[in-house]
């Protein structure tokens, strides 16, 4: 895995060798950074839904065997070729530094030469297509890494890369909603909820029917009502954003949002989304997809976070117990977000 050579030094991983496996603790080399990357000791990686999808098989391409993980906060161990000096080096050894979903995309193709690198076809994902941050060192292209705001410790900091980045990119195709559900009150919509709340929408939490943990945790970060995705909310609303990857929340999101509301899907992957009768559509909703992120997403939010300013709520597992917190995350057995520590 990686640029290996032999007599390096050795780190501890979790892999997954196939879909539908447990991870394995692996003893492995640490990764050589070659040019343009940095080696990144990892202090803590977040545990985000899109690794479930990953394990589950529901995302098709994954690098085998695979370290997950992509919300990864660690400091500069190694500097790679072209990567300090003249040739553009952003970081220097002991540097902190954070690393998302986003690893790599062409810079020039129509997407890329048009602000939305996110689509890039080309597109290499942390812990998707490069080996990520559930181990004790990683590398990564330095272009695509960014500096952590320094009011976050390494736990706090990780659910910000993903939950975050790629959540506040949700948040922002709302467009100027006032009135906001959000479907699915986890790692992202806690952080999100923050953002609105410091933006003056209103939020509408919409967790499983009987989640009264969810429900309070919702209404600890302000929002106005909170209830099961059964349950209509109170008024009418201009937006929601889901989530849970369940399709059947599509059509009850459409039900929840007045004349003109958009439904963002947030996610990575959602099971079939049901029929639904044209007039949940009808007078101009909309029902978008958001995928990936873009740098300049990462810029912004990790520039606002603080200023929010927005708390992270997380559970810390030592990296050993990667299935653990995976199992806790897939039922719902959380609050706010788990975080991988190589102790
Ligand atoms: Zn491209
Ligand atoms: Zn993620």
């Amino acid at each position: 895995m990686g640029n290996a050579v032999a007599g390096a030094p050795m780190m501890r991983a979790m892999v997954l060798r196939h879909p539908r496996q447990k991870l394995e603790l692996v003893e492995l080399p640490r990764p050589v950074p070659g040019r343009g990357q940095v080696l990144i000791r990892v202090l803590a990686c977040g545990v985000c839904r899109t690794d479930l999808h990953v394990l589950d098989g529901e995302l098709a391409k994954p690098k085998l065997p695979l370290i997950p993980g992509h919300e990864i906060v660690g400091t500069v161990a190694a500097l790679g070729e072209a990567v300090s000096g003249e040739a553009g080096g952003r970081f220097r050894i002991g540097s902190r530094v954070g690393v998302p979903w986003l690893g790599w995309t062409c810079g020039s193709c129509a997407w890329c030469r048009s602000g939305r690198e996110n689509l890039c076809p080309d597109a290499r994902f942390t812990g998707y297509d490069i080996d990520g941050g559930y181990a004790e060192y990683t590398v990564a292209d330095q272009r695509y890494c960014f500096p952590v705001p320094a009011e976050y410790d390494d736990l706090h900091a990780a659910p910000l890369l993903c939950a975050g980045l790629i959540g506040f990119r949700t948040l922002r195709m709302a467009g100027s909603a006032r009135r906001l559900g959000i479907f699915g009150f986890g790692a992202a919509a806690h952080i999100l909820a923050q953002v609105a709340r410091h933006q003056g929408r209103s939020i509408f939490a919409f967790t499983r029917p009987g989640d009264i943990a969810a429900q309070d945790f919702a209404r600890r970060l302000g929002a106005t009502w909170a209830g099961g995705s059964d349950t209509p909310p109170p008024e009418p609303l201009d937006a929601a954003l889901i989530f849970a990857p369940a399709g059947e929340l599509v059509p009850a999101a459409l039900r929840a949002v007045g004349p003109g509301g958009c439904v963002v899907c947030g996610g990575i992957h959602m099971s079939d989304i049901p029929r639904f009768p044209y007039r949940l559509l009808w007078q101009e909703r909309s029902v978008r997809s958001v995928a990936n992120l873009t740098r300049q997403d990462a810029e912004q939010f990790l520039a606002l976070a603080p200023r929010v300013p927005v708390a992270t709520t997380v559970e810390a597992f030592p990296l050993a117990d990667a299935n653990e917190a995976l199992a806790r995350l897939r039922s719902g057995r959380l609050t706010g977000a788990a975080v991988l520590l190589p102790e």
